[in-house]
């Protein structure tokens, strides 16, 4: 007899799930329907989908599938990560007050202190991984919580369930971005947490030619509030980049292990090397958060950083690498170095950068699919 479907592991599901083949044809691929309209043939009762901003078939699939990966009840695919992101936020209105973790992903830090305060909406920074913190944090208008982990550049670990836990206590919403670990390596949902944001430009559609995102719910009262903003908001991801992220992810589970286990190599490299001052890779285990991450999740992930002894080399290292791409972006095939304090987090005054360790001498480094030993032999060179 074959197995329930939620007796299968993750890396099977990714492959056989309500959509590995076309209803109508029997294809193996989920088509793109470009429609943007649809035909209705009764003037009372509209079919199930009838403009293609508040529903199409290509976009379903995909939101039902990664519904399905992160355990949860509905699914919603968005033109971007921050797409998704500030169509969350967007769930909060004037007066209410949101707790954020201080090291998150600039373009959240920038909605966050730029349009949302203009909004009247109210946020305070917290180090969330110390609980206390969180919960000394919370005013009688904090309406949700929002986690990154591991965070984003300084890879701190947050304890996900503790933290939902005191989010459902104090009857607040709480969002984890779990875009450096997909569903593959962590599902926040099964943490306790409401809603996972994703940037699916990253790990899920993983070969750096998408720019998409992704959130899901376990709840259905919340899933049609996040399905009203939606549509309101409008900011829908198209059939053809719904097509490239689910042709993706059919390889999620491989490229994570694969990339994974290089970027621990890497770590343990880097570590010993004598012009590294410091590298922060939840997979080490002298890494403050080794141990929450081992619990909470499959896996350290992919993305690591190091930073130089002496500040002045990183333009020398930036220029010398051959292999990584020096660009902006983690999560694809080819392995992507990159200097956070003028990248991703460009949009965070200096001071608060410093604050937060992301200081002129760090990089980042979203280990692809290249041979270990080859990236080792560059960075080498480099160094
Ligand atoms: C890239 C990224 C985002 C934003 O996603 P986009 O697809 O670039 O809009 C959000 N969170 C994290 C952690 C990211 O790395």
């Amino acid at each position: 007899m074959l197995t329930k479907k939620e007796d299968l592991s993750i890396q099977t599901r990714l492959l056989h799930h309500s959509h590995k083949h076309d209803r109508h044809t029997g294809a193996v691929s989920v088509p793109i329907q470009h429609a943007s309209t649809f035909h209705q043939t009764n003037l009372d009762e509209f079919g199930k989908y009838d403009y293609a901003r508040s529903g199409n078939p290509t976009r379903e699939a995909l939101e039902e599938i990664i519904a399905g990966l992160e355990n949860g009840s509905e699914g919603f695919a968005f033109a971007s990560g921050m797409a998704a992101i500030s169509t969350t936020f967007m769930l909060l209105s004037a007066g209410d007050h949101l707790l954020i973790t201080e090291d998150v992903y600039g373009g959240s830090y920038r909605m966050t202190t730029e349009v949302l305060t203009r909004l009247g909406v109210e946020h305070t920074f917290v180090d969330m991984t110390d609980i206390s913190s969180v919960e000394d944090a919370i005013r009688p208008n904090t309406k949700m919580i929002y986690m990154e982990t591991p965070s984003n550049p300084t890879m701190k670990i947050t304890p996900v369930k503790e933290i939902a836990e005191i989010s459902k206590a104090h009857g607040c919403i709480s969002v984890v971005d779990n875009t450096f670990l997909t569903p593959v390596l962590q599902r926040p949902l099964d943490l306790g947490a409401d809603i996972v944001v994703h940037s699916a430009t990253k790990f899920i559609g993983g070969h750096s030619d998408v720019v998409a995102g992704l959130a899901v719910v376990n709840d259905h009262s919340l899933a049609n509030q996040l399905r009203f903003l939606q549509n309101s908001f409008g900011a829908i991801l198209g059939p053809q980049d719904c097509w490239l992220i689910m042709r993706g992810m059919k390889t999620m589970h491989t490229r994570m292990e694969a990339s994974s286990t290089s970027a621990l190599k890497l770590a343990k490299w880097l570590r010993k090397h004598p012009d590294v001052k410091r590298v922060y890779y939840p997979g080490l285990d002298d890494h403050p958060g080794y141990e929450k991450q081992r619990l909470q999740a499959d896996g350290p992930g992919a993305v690591l950083s190091f930073e130089l002894k002496d500040r002045s080399h990183v333009k020398k290292v930036v220029e010398s690498v051959q292999i990584p791409v020096f660009a902006v972006s983690l999560g694809a095939v080819e392995s992507i170095l990159s200097y956070p304090a003028q990248m991703s987090h460009a949009a965070m005054p200096a001071a608060e950068r410093n604050k937060r360790g992301i200081t002129d001498g760090l990089l980042r480094l979203s280990v692809g699919l290249e041979k270990t030993d080859d990236l080792i032999q560059d960075l080498e060179q480099a160094l």
